[in-house]
């Protein structure tokens, strides 16, 4: 099948296929960012809409707290400017992604030490954005040494699990090279 007839069939499928809450929502979702200030739309991100109320995820309790005055407001514009009448919203962290968890790599000479790893494989990846704000950062750095240490060689002389590239060139992890 032509991809441009394949393309024309979802498009006269999508608009059935996609409920009245998914199309709402994604109304909502172009023009959130004039709905609530700045602050607030980088703290916030609405997920679904269920039984006519919006679920909003949010950054913080902080911001779940502050936004519950402002969820009349907010109603009222989404009823003025689209003609939604929702019942009510929802703030909750429990759904919050961080958006841009990892920073861009810039480059510094630890690219090129010895000691350091290759990149997170992407299953790591997966398992730390599942993580919610609720984790701590010594959750996530766990994490990655656990994972990182399952798939390393040992150092012949502590049996600690070793990146490659101490093996490498001191045949030995870096602590016990230092302790020669
Ligand atoms: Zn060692």
């Amino acid at each position: 099948m032509p991809f441009q007839e394949l393309e024309s069939i979802l498009g006269a499928i999508e608009p059935h296929y996609q409920s009245s809450e998914r199309r709402q929502l994604q109304r909502i979702l172009e023009i959130w960012t004039t709905l609530v200030t700045d602050a607030i739309a980088a703290h916030t991100q609405p997920i679904a809409i269920q039984r006519n109320i919006l679920e909003v995820a949010t950054a913080s309790p902080v911001w779940t707290q502050t936004l519950v005055f402002e969820r009349p407001v907010i109603l009222r514009k989404i009823r003025d400017l689209l003609s939604i009448e929702l019942s009510d919203i929802r703030f909750s962290t429990v759904q919050w992604r961080p958006p841009q968890a990892e920073a861009p790599i810039e480059a510094d000479p630890w690219q090129s030490h010895p000691s350091r790893l290759p990149d997170e494989t992407p299953e790591v990846e997966t398992q730390l954005a599942l993580f919610s704000n609720a984790k701590t950062a010594f959750d996530r750095w766990s994490l990655i040494i656990q994972s990182r240490a399952q798939h390393l060689p040992l150092c012949p002389e502590c049996g600690s699990p070793t990146p490659p590239g101490e093996l490498q060139r001191w045949s030995v992890c870096a602590i016990c090279a230092a302790q020669r």
